[in-house]
């Protein structure tokens, strides 16, 4: 390393707890996830044990009650722990977002029965969740699902096919959406579906161009019985609870986006320290230093919206806007963040030598998921000047 090698992030932290908190997933990153990132991103492998690893340190349930076995933490302290880990590996990091996504249904708006029922096994006792929202012909409209969820007795019965399911075919728990009246948003109800119920089955993952190590499928719903009790809340409030998980999964994208700018900052830093033409490191040559210069000025901007949206969430303040205003900023940052860094390295910023092509093709999909970034543009477009004319 040269002496120009990057320190870590410089951390605005609420206490020292949290500071502890950084400082052990600093290490289990460091030792745990780092050394076998790259290898098994490229022949897609999923790190279960990590996970299991970090259920059981308590990282998998940080925003939420200590009641119900969670941390307890402020969100400005849960999205900087996933920045860390995404930085080291995206498909650890979106991973616990989207587990911290898949409880969020039922630690919002379950009774305190279903809270006492399934929720510490949730948040520390080893299991995985996943979301299910999207399907094959509703994306960006997802108020159009057609997926059934029908009365029988006590139970409901659900039938159809979601898509795009992280962690789909190997969650234990899935937070489905599914109608269960009218057409449009007001006929959707949220059911917590477990991974091993009758009828659920996944296809085989798709073939993605990055966040290979994180399994994409769909999830079939043939005939899925389950009880009243695994409702999420009141029939027909199923789409405001998925888009209220959504404002504050919008959050963990955003950290999530930091990281992996952050991580290609790193690599170009190191690289142009290091690197020598014309006699000189390339750091010296201010057509890099300024291009270095505009990469962090943004990974920093990013971080700072992100926080300050998380902050007003902290506060019990509305923060719909800020979130999609970070996703959007954040998620579009780690795209121009990553391209520039494998220009940084030339030739070899191309190869996978080096990380930087692994982060540009993973920043992509985060411009896609939890709502793409001109759905975003969307919801802001709201919150300044209220809904479109139809
Ligand atoms: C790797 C990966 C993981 C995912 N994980 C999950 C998951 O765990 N759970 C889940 O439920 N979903 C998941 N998704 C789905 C993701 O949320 C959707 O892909 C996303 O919402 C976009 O939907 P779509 O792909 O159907 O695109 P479409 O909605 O068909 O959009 C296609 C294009 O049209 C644009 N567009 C659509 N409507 C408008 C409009 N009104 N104005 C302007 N532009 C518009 C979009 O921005 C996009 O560019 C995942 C997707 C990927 C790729």
């Amino acid at each position: 390393m040269s002496d120009r090698a990057p320190q870590p992030v410089a951390r605005q932290l609420p206490t020292d707890e949290a500071r502890e908190l950084i400082s052990l997933v600093r290490e289990i990153a460091q030792r745990e996830i780092a050394p076998s990132a790259a290898e098994e991103e490229d022949v897609g492998r999923f790190p279960r044990e990590v996970f299991t690893l970090l259920s059981g340190s308590g990282l998998l349930g940080l925003p939420y009650d200590d009641e119900y076995g969670g941390g307890e933490q402020p969100y400005e302290v849960y999205l900087q722990v996933l920045e860390e880990l995404a930085a080291v590996r995206l498909t650890v990091g979106l991973g616990v977002s989207v587990h911290t996504l898949a409880a969020y249904a039922l630690a919002a708006y379950g009774t305190k029965e279903q809270c006492a029922e399934h929720l510490p096994a949730m948040l520390g006792g080893g299991l995985l969740g996943a979301y299910c929202l999207s399907e094959p012909a509703s994306g960006s409209d997802a108020a159009s699902l057609r997926t059934r969820a029908v009365r029988d007795g006590g139970d409901w019965v659900l039938d159809g096919t979601k898509a795009w399911i992280t962690h789909g075919g190997i969650a234990d728990f899935y937070t489905v959406m599914a109608r269960t009246g009218q057409e449009g948003p007001r006929g959707v109800t949220a059911f917590l579906v477990p991974g091993d119920a009758e009828g659920l089955s996944a296809a085989a993952p798709e073939r993605k161009m990055g966040l290979k190590g994180s399994p994409t499928a769909q999830i079939h719903l043939d005939g899925v019985r389950v009880s009243d009790a695994r409702r999420l809340g009141e029939e027909g409030q199923g789409f405001t609870i998925a888009l209220s998980a959504l404002d504050s999964g919008r959050l963990g994208i955003a950290a999530c986006a930091i990281g992996v700018a952050q991580a290609a900052l790193d690599t170009a830093l190191s690289y142009a320290g290091e690197r020598r033409q014309f006699g000189r490191p390339i750091a010296d040559f201010q057509g890099l230093r300024f291009m270095l210069a505009d990469m962090a000025t943004r990974i920093e901007a990013g971080r700072a919206l992100y926080l300050s949206a998380a902050r007003l969430r902290d506060a019990g303040l509305p923060f719909s806007k800020q979130a999609a205003m970070a996703k959007l900023h954040c998620t579009d940052t780690v795209m121009r963040v990553t391209t520039d860094a494998v220009q940084v390295l030339g030739g070899y910023g191309y190869t996978a030598d080096f990380p930087a092509e692994r982060y540009l093709r993973e920043a992509k999909v985060l411009q896609i998921v939890e709502g793409t970034n001109q759905i975003q543009r969307m919801v802001i477009g709201r919150h300044l000047l209220g809904p479109e004319e139809r």
